[in-house]
């Protein structure tokens, strides 16, 4: 066994409900059920599940290039957002390689990196304001951003990804969350030649359960991580649905509406009685009192309790839910 297997913490996918009376807000997941359309296209492949998908995925491609506005070659694919986070490791980091992560923000970062047997340094920047000129005497080789951050919620200026850009061979750009923000790097990534966005169908698209990711990059990038992908990464209900999804925009933009109209009403809400961090995610960052999140859990409420880098004291981030799901949150709170 390799020894770094044996020092890596696992990560914490946080709690799951044992029952049904248990409200999940801790795993940032959409709380929306998924459109018509996609529980159509998820029958219909469910017909089809003898056979393997098409291992190319050259629809799947086609539509979120032309979803996010670029050329299909400049796409690849993973099995959820992670996949791609350990298949972009596997591409560029040799042994001792700086792999340079700020701090507050996803853990599996740390842990492919590991894998690769890196250097890893984690900076910390109060509230993720990131100084890229502290980061620059790093001189990383790879450096990972999150945004809008997990867990802070605070989207990374321009200014600021662009000098990360200048500094770091290899620079990725993670956006799960971006829809949420109406704000993206993707221009970035086609433009020059070493920056790396990963997006997520888990959480604007609702298809967490299905396991659909993908990464923009320039050519050369986007074919060696499809070269070291898993042959079929994405199964056939998820490759259907997430084909679905895209043609099915508008229905998810009217569920963002109202996941932002509520993050703002929970956010004002709890800002009565806790600091909460502005976000434009789908998920606040609250600072809280010591064992809230365990109390919360005896409630029937999951919010994950954070304990990073950077964050003093006890914080709990929470998924915005529906409306209904938010004011069981805020009546338990009281
Ligand atoms: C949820 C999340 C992902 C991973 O999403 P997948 O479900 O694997 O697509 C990646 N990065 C961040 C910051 C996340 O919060």
């Amino acid at each position: 066994m390799r020894g770094v297997v044996k020092i890596i913490n696992p990560y914490d996918p946080g709690e799951f409900p044992r029952s049904g009376e248990v409200l999940q807000l801790g795993s940032n997941e959409n709380p929306y059920p998924p459109s018509e359309r996609v529980r159509k296209a998820y029958c219909e492949a469910a017909a089809k599940i003898n056979r393997y998908p098409d291992a190319r995925y050259q629809e799947l491609k086609e539509v979120i290039a032309e979803y996010v506005e670029c050329d299909a070659k400049n796409v690849a694919l993973g099995c959820g957002a992670s996949e791609l986070i350990n298949r972009v490791c596997d591409c560029i980091v040799e042994e001792l390689d700086k792999v340079v992560i700020p701090m507050p923000s996803y853990t599996l970062y740390a842990i492919y990196a590991m894998l690769r047997s890196a250097s890893i340094e984690m900076p910390v920047f109060k509230s993720y304001r990131i100084d890229a000129e502290a980061i620059a005497e790093l001189k990383p080789k790879l450096t990972f951003v999150c945004s809008p951050n997990n867990p802070t919620g605070n989207v990374v200026d321009r200014k600021t990804i662009k000098r990360l850009a200048e500094v770091s061979q290899y620079l990725v750009i993670d956006e799960a969350y971006a829809e949420f923000a109406s704000k993206s790097c993707v221009d970035l990534a086609l433009q020059l030649e070493n920056v790396i966005v990963l997006r997520s169908f888990s959480k604007f698209f609702g298809l967490a359960g299905l396991r659909v990711g993908y990464a923009i990059a320039n050519e050369e990038i986007a074919d060696a991580i499809e070269r070291v992908r898993l042959p079929f990464a994405i199964s056939q209900p998820a490759l259907s649905c997430a084909i679905a999804a895209i043609e099915d925009v508008e229905y998810y933009e009217d569920v963002k509406r109202k996941i932002i109209e509520e993050r703002e009403r929970v956010s004002r809400e709890l800002s009565k009685r806790f600091f909460v961090y502005p976000s434009e995610a789908n998920f606040i960052l609250v600072k809280v009192e010591e064992g809230f999140s365990r109390r919360m859990l005896e409630r029937g409420i999951i919010v994950r309790r954070i304990s990073l880098p950077g964050l003093e004291g006890e914080h709990a981030r929470i998924t915005i839910g529906t409306k209904e799901e938010n004011d069981a949150l805020l009546a338990k709170i009281q």
